[in-house]
């Protein structure tokens, strides 16, 4: 067994980001300014679009997207029951109602025929997740916001690398969403992304995302002199700091190294559990790419002997640090209460959220660390 714990999720931090942020330390900029700028030219020169808006959460970044739809009471959202609360919570933020659509079992995507069934007249949006770094079934989702004139604001919190038939993830809606929290592939501590092909929507998340001020506020500060803004909305306090770009630019210049490095741990996995009595990943999808963001296996205590919370002990013992993604969001009281969800009204995800177990899948790990995982996984269920 191994002797130190392995944190789940622990990010892959080298020496040209500490000595960015070292820098900006010592310029004394280190809110917004030149290095958020840099860091979004970066970001939407990745993804090949126009514009990109660098904010302090992949939240702030949705709830804002949400907002510039032109989103809010008595409209409803259509989203997985398999994802983060913080998607659920950025369309109650924006003053919607969230509406689930259960997801497809095998790519734990949302189920483009369960969308269809779900839409009213009070439908202005789909808000898919591509679940894992796969990406959704795109054609059928972007048929059916164009055949119902919806909004379509894309998760991609796992999701940064995704690709669907070329076409990178982020770019099938008005907006996609990006993560750089600590445990995503590309990490700027805490922050997130918006990217748009429309100027109009771009400037107004900007605004939003700083008070509501008028342009470039954040200039005021400046060598050019002080400049007057204007409050022209009720805005948020949602700006990225120079501190964390500092961060995310170095991280943006390995994006690739690390999808390999991940790809590679991923396909080790694979080979290491195929004659186990768990459940794998799918195969990736012909002309897509995946993003490799989680590695998940489910525990099924009829095949496996064992139940999934007592793996996750078995994991935790063996000084192995797991996830899980995610329990269904119809589990969650706050939920059952507000919206009056039960996880049986969406059989697929619950099951799922039931069964599931994430393994540590991030490009810090060495090979001894990925051997000391299927070591343990393998240990307890064979
Ligand atoms: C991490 C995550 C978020 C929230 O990202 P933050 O940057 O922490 O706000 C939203 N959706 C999904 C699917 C996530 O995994």
């Amino acid at each position: 067994m191994r002797k130190e714990f392995l944190v789940y999720g622990s990010p892959a931090i080298e020496n040209a980001e500490i000595e960015e942020v070292l820098s900006v330390m010592k310029s004394g900029w280190l809110g917004t300014g030149p290095k958020v700028a840099r860091f979004e030219r970066d970001f939407a020169q990745y993804k090949g679009i126009e514009h990109s808006i660098a904010l302090n959460s992949c939240t702030a970044a949705l709830h804002l997207s949400i907002l510039a739809a032109g989103i809010g009471e008595g409209d409803e959202v259509i989203t997985t029951p398999l994802t983060f609360c913080a998607t659920i919570n950025a369309i109650i933020h924006a003053g919607a109602t969230p509406v689930l659509a259960d997801i497809d079992p095998l790519t734990m995507n949302i189920s483009p025929s369960e969308v269809e069934v779900k839409i009213t007249p009070k439908t202005k949006a789909i808000l898919p997740v591509h679940f894992s770094g796969r990406p959704c079934d795109m054609d059928a989702l972007r048929r059916i916001a164009d055949n119902h004139k919806l909004k379509m604001i894309e998760d991609c919190a796992h999701a940064i690398e995704t690709e669907y038939k070329g076409r990178k993830a982020g770019t099938f809606g008005d907006f996609g969403c990006f993560s750089f929290y600590v445990t995503k592939n590309i990490v700027t501590g805490e922050g997130g992304m918006v990217i748009t092909k429309s100027e109009e929507d771009a400037a107004r998340i900007k605004m939003l995302g700083l008070h509501g001020m008028s342009k470039d506020a954040w200039k005021r500060f400046g060598d050019e002199g002080y400049k007057h803004y204007q409050v022209v909305e009720c805005g948020y306090k949602y700006n990225m700091m120079d501190l964390q770009a500092a961060i995310g630019i170095h991280q943006m210049q390995r994006v690739e190294t690390y999808w390999h490095r991940r790809q590679a741990i991923w396909q080790r996995y694979h080979e290491a559990f195929a004659g186990l009595p768990i459940t794998l990943p799918a195969p990736v999808e012909q002309n897509t790419r995946h993003a490799y963001h989680l590695y998940t296996i489910l525990i099924d205590e009829q095949r496996c002997g064992i139940s999934r919370d007592r793996f996750l002990d078995a994991m935790t013992a063996q000084n192995i640090g797991i996830g899980v993604h995610y329990l269904s969001i119809p589990e969650h009281p706050y939920y059952q209460q507000t919206f009056g969800w039960q996880p049986e009204g969406y059989p697929h995800a619950m099951r799922i959220g039931r069964q599931t177990v994430s393994l540590p899948l991030s490009a810090k790990l060495s090979d001894e660390d990925v051997g000391d995982v299927i070591e343990a996984v393998r240990g307890i269920l064979l």
